[in-house]
């Protein structure tokens, strides 16, 4: 009788969930926080902890190492340029009860960003277009019970200079991130 615990798809163990993101160093990742801090009060709120703070470019899932592959081969064949993001603005989605940071204009350096990497995740690899419209933002609570009063914050000024391949692990303190890939964004095409 086999052992049919033991039985896995050969793939399986190989298999990460993955995102494209954009993601701050430190110092911005601890601006943002405090601002959640300030805004959420004591409100109970889960706010996520500094180090997991970033914008989502592209949500892949569970891919396996071919797929993962691919994904890479299109990050590096994309000639993004580098921008200047203000993180101006908290805002507050009720359906979701997230708390989130963002800026109020979206540069259009970022809009291609991450519409050209949908587009050659689609076109190369076969994943599903995205079919909301990209809303540059970063999570910074969840279980917010309503909008907090004080959503004016000091902007915190991002230089943009590089997206990142993520591998996100859940676990029962939530999620976490470890970056496992990173493209400059240097305004080069792929070929010079
Ligand atoms: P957890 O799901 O463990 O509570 P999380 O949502 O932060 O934590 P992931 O689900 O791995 O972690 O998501 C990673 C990133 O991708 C997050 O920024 C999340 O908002 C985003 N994301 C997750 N699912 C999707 C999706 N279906 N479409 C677009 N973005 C997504
Ligand atoms: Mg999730």
């Amino acid at each position: 009788m086999p052992n049919i615990c033991a039985m896995t798809d050969e793939n399986a163990d190989q298999r990460q969930r993955l995102f494209f993101a954009l993601w701050p160093d430190a110092e911005i990742q601890g601006a943002l926080a405090e601002h959640a801090c300030q805004a959420l009060d004591r409100r109970r709120a889960r706010r996520l902890p500094a180090e997991n703070l970033h914008i989502t470019l592209a949500f892949l899932g569970e891919v396996d190492a071919d797929t993962r592959a691919c994904a890479e081969a299109t990050a590096a064949g994309l000639s993004g340029e580098p921008f200047g993001l203000s993180i101006d603005r908290l805002g507050y989605w009720p359906q979701k009860n997230l708390l989130w940071a963002g800026p109020s204009t979206t540069p259009s350096a970022l809009e291609r960003l991450a519409a050209d990497l949908g587009e050659a995740l689609a076109s190369d690899c076969g994943f599903e277009r995205e079919q909301r419209a990209f809303k540059a933002h970063l999570t910074l609570a969840r279980k917010v019970p309503k909008m907090p009063p004080r959503i004016a914050i000091e902007p915190v000024d991002w230089p943009v200079e590089r997206f990142v391949l993520v591998a996100s692990e859940t676990g029962p303190q939530g999620a976490t991130y470890t970056i496992v890939g990173e493209w400059p964004l240097t305004g080069d095409t792929a070929s010079d």
